[in-house]
């Protein structure tokens, strides 16, 4: 069947909204944001935010200044140096 290799094809796609973060208002994907602190491959590495290392990742310290200069939020979906958590 054409056009339906992608699964979320049909679901509907939220339009952004104005929100305040850390002070600033920005234009924010609710549905993307929300996921974000699941699904971002930084919140799930042992490099990252949540990993409890001594030396954090150096490339999401760099995402995080740009972040946070331009009030933007990444989800990270690709990685070669990810290292999973330890539980
Ligand atoms: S190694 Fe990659 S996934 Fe892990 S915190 Fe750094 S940028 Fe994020």
């Amino acid at each position: 069947m054409a056009g339906a290799s992608h699964a979320k094809e049909d679901a509907p796609v939220s339009e952004p909204v104005m929100v305040l973060r850390h002070g600033r208002e920005t234009w924010c994907d609710m549905d993307t944001d929300t996921e974000r602190p699941e699904k971002c491959l930084c919140f799930r590495c042992a490099h990252g935010p949540r990993g409890g290392g001594q030396r954090p990742c150096s490339m999401a310290k760099g995402l995080l200044k740009t972040c946070k200069a331009h009030a933007m939020a990444m989800l990270i979906t690709r990685c070669g140096s990810w290292k999973p958590l330890e539980r």
